[in-house]
């Protein structure tokens, strides 16, 4: 740590800087406490502020159009911004919007990559059957 009065380099080990003679213990313990008096206004965000997209038009349109698993997992997700973020967990609740988002999108690209297979599979099969004819 550094001496607060001539800001020598000691060692944390060392009550009293090796230079000066100065308490380094006082320093010590406000560093601790800085963080405890500072932490509440970081908890609450600014009241205008809105819950994140939950994506749960995108989750509902990918279960029925695309791909149910994914999608049931994305609606999960969805229905929980809401209530994460009513219940103050801003974190969480951003959290699960991306998850929901996330898995939206898998979903869909899955859901795409199915009907082109699908789609070539349908081709191969109209040429093989061209050709037997
Ligand atoms: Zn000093």
């Amino acid at each position: 740590m550094y001496c607060p009065k001539c800001g020598a380099q000691n060692s944390d080990s060392v009550s009293f800087c090796t230079q000066c003679g100065a308490s380094l213990q006082s320093t010590f313990q406000t560093g601790f406490q800085r963080p405890q008096f500072q932490s509440p206004s970081y908890s609450s965000p600014p009241k205008t502020e809105l819950p994140p997209d939950n994506k749960l038009v995108k989750a509902i349109l990918v279960t029925i159009f695309c791909c149910l698993p994914f999608g049931i997992i994305s609606i999960i997700n969805a229905a929980q911004v809401n209530s994460k973020w009513a219940a103050g967990d801003y974190e969480g609740a951003r959290r699960s919007a991306f998850e929901a988002d996330k898995w939206a999108n898998i979903g869909l690209w899955v859901g795409i990559a199915v009907y082109l297979i699908y789609a070539i599979l349908l081709l191969i099969g109209v040429g093989l059957e061209g050709k037997n004819i």
